[in-house]
């Protein structure tokens, strides 16, 4: 029995499949959105097909960005001989907030989980092996301190330690099983400044 009219319906249940919208909020959000002006409903729909059709990856470190390649890649202040490795856009994000690293990124886009049927295949690690292929002095692993971003983090130096490039791994100061992003920057800060070589 359908209590409402099959448009809201149908709203609900979309907004419900988001990450971290239960029934409730979709509710919510739903009747918001049937009351919001028309035009800033509109406005909202062309932004959110606008950015899905537009951001893409950059071509070398693969964060999101609008154009080929993403403005930390491009800059020319930036260290490009150091390279941390990332799982996701987010993680960057909180690095780049504490305005503290001047080296360039490569994000993952995942970490390995076999429980999860992840391979290193899935992430963009072979892309990370490639640009290694140029001048780069250390690799920085700043995965999460789960145990997906552990087995990552070993994983990846063992692939990088043949090359005889210098991997180290951000200090524990990082909670387990902490997610990069909800960390305050001066957590992150203490983390990159106590990385070990690995
Ligand atoms: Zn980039």
């Amino acid at each position: 029995m359908d209590y409402y009219s099959s448009q809201i319906s149908k709203l609900i249940e979309a907004l419900s499949r988001l990450p971290g919208i239960g029934p409730k909020s979709a509710q919510r959000l739903a009747f918001h959105i049937i009351n919001m002006p028309k035009e800033q409903v509109e406005e909202l729909a062309d932004t959110m097909k606008s950015a899905r059709n537009n951001v893409r990856y950059c071509k070398t470190c693969f964060t999101l960005t609008d154009g080929d390649e993403c403005p930390i890649c491009r800059s020319s202040d930036r260290d490009k001989k150091t390279i941390m490795v990332v799982e996701t856009t987010r993680d960057l994000a909180a690095y780049e907030k504490t305005g503290k690293y001047n080296g360039v990124y490569h994000v993952l886009h995942g970490a390995i989980s076999p429980m999860l049927g992840i391979g290193p295949g899935d992430i963009r690690l072979k892309e990370l092996m490639e640009r290694l292929r140029e001048d780069v002095d250390e690799v920085i692993i700043a995965t999460n301190s789960s145990l997906e971003g552990e087995t990552t983090a070993m994983y990846i130096s063992k692939l990088i330690k043949p090359t005889g490039i210098k991997v180290s791994r951000i200090a524990s100061g990082v909670p387990v099983g902490g997610d990069l992003e909800c960390i305050d920057e001066v957590t992150l800060l203490r983390a990159l400044e106590g990385r070990t070589i690995i």
